[in-house]
């Protein structure tokens, strides 16, 4: 008989380590640990070993923060030292837009319990004295800051899972992955075969190959990292003197470089531009403990900036260069979780910064396998973001792209170059020629805005060239139409025997009738919203679902997971096999008219099959604008020639293409919210205010039904709002803090400009108590305190009229 065990994770770097650890501490002690030589043999032990709390993104701070909290914990239990210094640091600026940068990733940690203080090069250089203050515009002091020993730490988090009950086993090879017959794995080893129900990929540099043992193709590329360590500094032996500490951390993001004490010296790492990937296609299953070699010329350009931010490096003899592979996404972040497809079979992998993020990865995915939920948000790190078109040729531009700009500064209004385009719609070219400035969204290619001739984005923080350009397409909408790319949401076919019963489950909405549409929150068991989307019936054995295109794979995977066996329900993810195109305004009906004379008598959510031009298609009755208008969707081989059809004859009603970023001004005088910003994984629909679409009486014991009458019951705890922001040359981008009477409740989830109402806009979550205030708000822009004023009732047509027109 085969050895047996629940949880079989292969893989023991930190990431697999800190698995096996929360598995444990969850009371899953059968879960047992497979590492090919000694635990730390893959990146983990040539790592820098710092760690540190801040990150762009809030959630993914929260998690880093739980992971350093934690080293004191698997020290403790396990006896083992994690040789964890917290140090505290300086994060620095040498230009205004990264001190604009740095305060406003203060202002976030101030909701996220993340202790921070902007200070002066001065105050800086006080506390790191190695650094030169003229050099600098301004800096950041953070206090959960530090470094520690890779190894010490992966042992403690395998030593403490084994006191708990679970084990962990060295130097066996996993070589095979097999689906067993009765649902679970088979993991195939140089020592014989382990049946379990789950399979947690933690393989680091390997996890491409484990990876393809199922047939997947992960997106992680490793790349080469330096780091050098020097001799003995008398000016650091002179600090530590003088301070009775050793040397605080240093990030010099204009620099491009991160600084620690080591030993007597310093250890300077850089994320230099002139980056190179390792291993591009096949990781060598012999490389382990043996380093790559250093290449100075490639990092000079960054030690020269060091040497001129951090004077007393110009002496210091170098004792060492590290050179070391690890393996990162296309975004930079984790990717975790269940893989789509393939039940019981858990991804870890893709994670750069092992110390600052294992443990919150540990926790989550623990969560994920023992509950079925992570427990908390991490949509950011979440594998189904990527999907078959994150290609080895598309993930390796990405990835050195994100390489090198690992200390740049991305303006909220950047769009990054590499590996585009890669995918785009029939209409692409033709919107090009029309001016379209196109972003990226998920690998597609969407119109952001049309310029003018000569007239490109300004990367900035504050309003830029597109700003008047946008504000006349959302001004012309309002005034007469707008035509819109839409071909990038996510859109499914539900259909079967059992698709009604399979969706009344699923959706927390009363399903609509034949013909008509309406908007579908989908729930979590525990309440919490799983999505935000359209739902139409063509007829009662035949759906189409309509949401958010980054999600397609999110929703797909939750879809299939909730199928039951015995159900007769077939379950289409359509992606780009429909392309989209949205017409709204007060001139759409007359416009669309003249093509499609069927949708002439259409209400409002009403959904049907006709032809549009010479093409077959499907319309909704709905928009996003909250204007009177229409969502088309046809085959993409249809898609240009409605395109056409609808300009030629849209031109003498005033109608003019626009993109996303006029959508954004105009769903913000409607205060509708949209995923990934005000729609997460951690809000109730009653807290998201998206209640009114919730059928808490209906019949089908929907999912979440229990939690959400339990919400509706309790009020929850937040509420989402929005706000008129009294704002001058700079909008919100999201993220920003919210204070009420000068105390941090909340935070914003997304905002802008509002063109049409001449309204600085934001939306964001507060605690219930304050969402019926009207006064007492304000909001951190680029460092100043905006009154911010409730918005009880949209901007635009607050009584809907507009939309609903007879
Ligand atoms: C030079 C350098 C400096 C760094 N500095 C820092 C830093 O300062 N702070 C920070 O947070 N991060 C740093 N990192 C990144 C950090 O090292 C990684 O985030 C971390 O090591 C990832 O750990 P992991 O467990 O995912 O992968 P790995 O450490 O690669 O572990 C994977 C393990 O899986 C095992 N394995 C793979 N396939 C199999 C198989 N088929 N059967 C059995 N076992 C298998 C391997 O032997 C290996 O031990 C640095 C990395 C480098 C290279």
């Amino acid at each position: 008989m085969s050895e047996t065990a629940r949880v079989v994770i292969i893989g023991g770097g930190v990431v697999g380590a800190s698995v096996l650890y929360h598995l444990a501490k969850a009371g899953w002690t059968d879960s047992l640990l497979i590492e090919r030589s000694e635990l730390t043999s893959g990146s983990t032990w040539h790592a820098a070993g710092g760690c540190h709390t801040i990150n762009g993104d809030p959630n993914v701070a929260k998690l880093q923060k739980y992971t350093i909290d934690l080293y004191n914990e698997i020290e403790e239990l396990s006896g083992q030292a994690t040789g964890f210094h917290m140090t505290g640091g300086v994060m620095l600026a040498s230009t205004p837009e990264r001190f604009d940068w740095l305060k406003s990733i203060s202002a976030k940690g101030r909701y996220q319990g993340i202790e921070t203080e902007v200070i002066t090069p001065e105050e800086a250089h006080e506390l790191m004295p190695l650094l030169d203050p003229r050099q600098f515009t301004g800096a950041l002091r953070t206090v959960v800051d530090g470094h520690l020993d890779p190894s010490g730490v992966t042992y403690a988090y395998a030593k403490s899972a084994k006191i708990l009950g679970a084990s962990y086993q060295t130097h066996r090879m996993v070589t095979g992955i097999l689906r067993a017959r009765d649902g679970g794995w088979i993991v195939q080893t140089d020592k014989g075969d382990i049946a379990c129900e789950h399979v947690v990929n933690a393989g680091g540099l390997w996890a491409r190959e484990v990876g393809r043992m199922v047939g997947l193709e992960l997106p992680i590329l490793a790349m080469e990292h330096m780091y050098l360590i020097t001799e003995d500094m008398p000016e650091v032996a002179e600090i530590n003197a003088k301070t009775g500490r050793e040397v605080i951390h240093a990030v010099d993001f204009d620099g491009e470089l991160y600084l620690r004490q080591e030993r007597g010296g310093m250890l300077m790492g850089t994320y230099e531009k002139a980056c190179v990937p390792w291993s591009t296609r096949n990781t060598p299953w012999e490389f382990g403990h043996e380093l790559l070699q250093p290449d100075i010329d490639r990092i000079a350009p960054s030690l020269e900036v060091g040497f001129e931010h951090f004077p007393a490096f110009a002496n210091a003899g170098i004792k060492q260069i590290i050179n070391g592979p690890f393996t990162f996404a296309p975004d930079g972040n984790p990717l975790i979780g269940p893989i789509r497809g393939l039940e019981g079979m858990w991804s870890a992998c893709g994670v750069m910064a092992g110390f600052s993020q294992g443990g919150g990865v540990g926790l989550a995915l623990a969560n994920w396998i023992t509950q079925g939920d992570p427990g908390f948000d991490v949509w950011a790190m979440d594998v189904a973001r990527y999907g078959d078109w994150t290609t080895l040729s598309y993930t390796n531009p990405k990835v050195q792209e994100n390489y090198s700009r690992r200390f740049s500064i991305k303006f909220p209004n950047e769009e990054l170059q590499a590996a585009r385009p890669h995918k785009t719609t029939p209409i692409y070219d033709r919107m090009v020629g029309l001016g379209a400035q196109m972003g990226e969204s998920w690998g597609l290619e969407m119109p952001l805005w049309f310029a003018p001739e000569g007239v490109r984005d300004q990367f900035s923080w504050r309003r830029s060239s597109d700003f008047d350009h946008v504000g006349a397409e959302a001004r012309n909408l309002r005034e007469a139409a707008g035509l819109l790319e839409i071909s990038g949401y996510s859109k499914f076919r539900i259909a079967g025997a059992d698709a009604g019963a399979f969706l009344d489950r699923v959706l927390a909405c009363a399903l609509p009738k034949p013909g008509r549409m309406t908007l579908a929150p989908m729930l979590k068991e525990n309440g919490k919203l799983q999505g935000d989307l359209t739902c139409a019936c063509l007829d009662p054995e035949t759906y189409m679902l309509f949401g958010s295109g980054m999600a397609e794979n999110f929703y797909a995977r939750w879809f299939e997971a909730q199928k039951l066996s015995t159900e007769d329900v077939t379950i289409e993810v359509i992606g780009l096999g429909l392309s989209g195109l949205h017409i709204a305004g007060p001139k759409a009906r007359d416009i669309l008219a003249q093509i499609a004379p069927d949708m002439a008598k259409m209400r409002f959510m009403d959904f049907a099959k006709m032809d549009v031009s010479m093409a077959p298609a499907y319309v909704g009755r709905v928009s996003f604008t909250g204007d009177l208008g229409y969502e088309i969707w046809m085959r993409p081989e249809f898609q240009r020639q409605i395109f056409e059809a609808l300009l030629r004859v849209g031109a003498d009603h005033g109608l003019r293409p626009i993109g996303l970023r006029a959508l954004n001004s105009l769903r913000l005088e409607k205060n509708f919210g949209g995923w990934a910003r005000e729609y997460r994984p951690v809000y109730g629909p009653l807290e998201a205010r998206l209640d009114r679409f919730v059928a808490y009486a209906k019949p089908a014991d929907f999912i979440g039904k229990a939690a959400a009458l339990a919400e509706r019951e309790t009020g929850g705890a937040l509420r989402l709002m929005s706000f008129a922001i009294n704002a001058h040359d700079a909008d919100v981008i999201g993220d920003e803090p919210i204070d009420f009477q000068g105390k941090t409740i909340g935070w914003v989830t997304s905002g802008g400009y509002a063109h049409a109402s001449a309204t600085s806009v934001a939306m964001g979550y507060v605690p219930k108590e304050y969402a019926d205030q009207a006064d007492g708000f304000t909001i951190e822009v680029l460092g100043h305190a905006l009154k911010a004023t409730p918005l009880p009732q949209p901007l635009f047509d607050p009584e809907a009229k507009v939309m609903r027109a007879p």
